[in-house]
């Protein structure tokens, strides 16, 4: 019977690291943020910046940076896939945005 070496340990407890990254890895290259939970347009952060689920919902008197066409699906801050209903968003760690989504920080998104 071979021993295990230490060498070999290694290379188990590295394979072992690497499973348990591999679904991180993948969820970064496709450009995937860390969010699950849907963005409260209600909560302090959401309120202080504007957000709306929808454009139609934005009180252009109150922001009016906002110009027609500007949606987080087409926001430079937003993450993910911008054809999904729900992405991330720099913003707002942790929450998804809607794609017809905006808020105050919308910055036109480039290519
Ligand atoms: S920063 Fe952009 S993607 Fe994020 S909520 Fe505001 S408009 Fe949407």
């Amino acid at each position: 019977m071979k021993k295990c070496s230490r060498r070999d340990v290694f290379k188990l407890a590295g394979a072992g690291s690497l499973a348990l990254l591999l679904p991180t890895l993948t969820r970064m290259q496709a450009g995937q943020a860390w969010a699950d939970e849907k963005l409260d347009p209600e909560s302090p952060q959401a309120k202080a910046l504007g957000y709306v689920h929808h454009y139609s919902e934005v009180d252009a008197e109150r922001w009016p940076r906002y110009a027609e066409g500007q949606i987080c699906a087409n926001c430079q801050l937003a993450q993910g896939d911008m054809s999904a209903d729900w992405m991330g968003c720099s913003i707002f760690p942790g929450k998804l945005v809607a794609g017809p989504g905006w808020c105050n920080a919308w910055v036109q998104r480039q290519g």
